[in-house]
């Protein structure tokens, strides 16, 4: 069985993909734990006004390079620690 580049391509997409997700939902689980909330609430929210963030502004490490580290609502500079975890 032969694999063609484009085979490869794709499932390395598809590797970084889940590889991405699974950091995101990481950093969810572990920032929700520390604060002691619920890990079935709402989804990200904004750490300074609760703003619950958009699914395009949801988006693993893309989404915090087009927001440019910053709250839309309220302009507060976003946490650094999920970008952490997410890429780790
Ligand atoms: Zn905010």
């Amino acid at each position: 069985m032969q694999f063609r580049k484009s085979d490869l391509i794709n499932l390395l997409a598809l590797l970084v993909l889940i590889w991405v997700y699974s950091g995101r939902l990481f950093s969810l689980l572990t920032i929700r734990t520390l604060k002691g909330e619920s890990i079935f609430s709402t989804g990200y929210l904004c750490d300074n006004c609760a703003h619950p963030l958009k699914w395009y502004e949801n988006i693993p490490i893309l989404s915090w390079l087009l927001l440019k580290v910053r709250c839309r609502e309220c302009n507060h500079l976003l946490s650094k620690r999920s970008l952490i975890i997410e890429i780790i």
